[in-house]
């Protein structure tokens, strides 16, 4: 049994996120993008997460959680809309769970901008 990619259990990682993250291929959409960013959340990827970072945006330095009882439990993509000219909206939900306390939702609208043929994460909004 493949490892399963954590953006989609049902997809091996090797023919999801994995080619993403090692820079074999680039994402082809914003929604692609999203969620090899998810994938490198979950497996501790901070140089793709910068990589992939829009420079107008990017912090200098990403810390990630690297918690032992931090447990991703899944990414649900709701909308993907690519406006045509350079610009995206992905609309997500992931949750996840720290020690036994109840899931966390994360519900984000992110912003993608394509640079060079390139999709970079842009910045994101909360909806409540
Ligand atoms: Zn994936």
């Amino acid at each position: 049994m493949p490892q399963a990619c954590p953006c989609n259990p049902s997809i091996a990682y090797a023919a999801c996120c994995q080619p993403l993250h090692e820079g074999r291929f680039a994402a082809a959409s914003a929604e692609a993008l999203m969620r090899s960013r998810y994938s490198a959340y979950v497996l501790g990827l901070r140089d793709y997460l910068l990589a992939t970072w829009h420079p107008d945006t990017r912090p200098a330095a990403l810390d990630l959680d690297d918690s032992p009882d931090l447990r991703w439990l899944g990414l649900d993509v709701k909308r993907h809309a690519d406006a045509g000219d350079g610009s995206a909206v992905v609309e997500f939900v992931a949750r996840y769970k720290v020690g036994s306390t109840p899931a966390v939702r994360l519900h984000e609208v992110s912003r993608f901008a394509r640079v060079d043929g390139r999709w970079y994460y842009l910045d994101g909004e909360f909806p409540v």
